[in-house]
């Protein structure tokens, strides 16, 4: 059994939240922000920024986070958990100091750790001339934006940033992931097929000096969830990783802002069709519209609506009990 500690942001923190929101538990230890216990292991996260991962998956998981801050302490296995953050910093899908004044084509997604509505990713080519326009336009990291900010904007850049944007609606997420797929798989799967139509799209006539994807797993797990399916893009382009990558280029702040209008688009469309409104997020806001969503729909109906697999489908039964 493998111990780690790492010390994260409290950015970080709340992505980490965000990503294992279907395997938050209920537990809540002093101190602690939450619990989670995803491929068995358990995942506690502190407000000081200390995260102990304990159990079997424990080192997987603590790989998936630690490669992109520094840490102060491990447990059980130092040199492990050192070697590995060693290699993403000076890996080779490190972002170039300049990538800033690059075109690049950007990817992010939005929803993965939404209860209700798709998974929405968008690929976006910004070329370095458009950079100062979309500055200009108010492009920036879409969590610092509102809905009707985001919008405004998106509405802007639509016309004028060549993009690839996909939705993968609850029905088909639903069928995906029981059939064996989880949603780091579903996400890579969705990031490659959107950078794959801009890159065609762009190509010919552009510059392309990079791909940046918003990191959300180790570059060798990203690509080993594509494995036997056509990557176009993977030879004869660079490259990157990162995470906060809207902030390193405004090509995957565009991506994130048109991802997530799209979103916002859907759950209103949702909440219309479901005739409340739905909440974001995974919270035990969410359960109860879930379980109001049981009873006056039925469940069958609720893979329509929910990412099935998260914790709250479960929860939202037992309030109905
Ligand atoms: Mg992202």
């Amino acid at each position: 059994m493998s111990n780690t500690v790492l010390t994260f942001t409290k950015e970080t923190i709340y992505k980490m939240k965000e990503h294992y929101q279907s395997t938050i538990t209920n537990q809540n230890p002093p101190g602690s922000v939450f619990v989670a216990k995803p491929n068995g292991c358990t995942i506690t996260a502190y407000k000081s920024g200390k995260v102990l991962f304990q159990g079997n998956g424990a080192s997987i998981e603590a790989a998936k986070w630690g490669a992109n801050e520094p840490s102060h302490s491990s447990a059980s296995k130092p040199s492990a958990t050192k070697k590995k953050r060693i290699t993403a910093n000076s890996g080779k899908y490190a972002p170039p100091r300049n990538i800033g004044q690059l075109s690049i084509i950007g990817s992010d997604e939005v929803g993965t750790g939404d209860y209700f509505g798709p998974i929405t990713v968008t690929a976006a080519y910004v070329s370095n001339d458009k950079i100062e326009l979309l500055k200009e336009l108010g492009v920036k990291d879409s969590k610092d934006l509102n809905d009707s900010q985001i919008t405004k904007i998106a509405e802007q850049i639509i016309p004028i940033v060549p993009h690839s944007l996909l939705i993968l609606r609850n029905e088909k997420y639903n069928e995906l992931e029981q059939s064996g797929m989880n949603q780091g798989k579903l996400k890579a799967m969705l990031h490659n097929q959107a950078i794959s139509k801009v890159l065609t799209r762009v190509k010919s006539e552009n510059k392309v000096d990079g791909i940046l994807i918003d990191q959300f797993c180790q570059p060798e797990v990203f690509f080993n969830y594509l494995k036997g399916k056509s990557i176009p893009w993977k030879s004869g382009e660079n490259i990157y990783f990162s995470t906060k990558a809207e902030g390193i280029h405004i090509a995957v702040a565009a991506a994130s802002i048109i991802a997530r209008y799209a979103f916002v688009k859907e759950f209103e469309k949702l909440s219309k069709m479901v005739g409340f409104e739905l909440p974001k997020g995974a919270g035990p806001k969410v359960d109860q519209k879930a379980a109001e969503f049981i009873k006056k729909h039925g469940e069958a109906s609720l893979t329509k609506v929910a990412k099935l697999h998260f914790a709250n489908t479960g929860k939202a039964k037992r309030l109905i009990k």
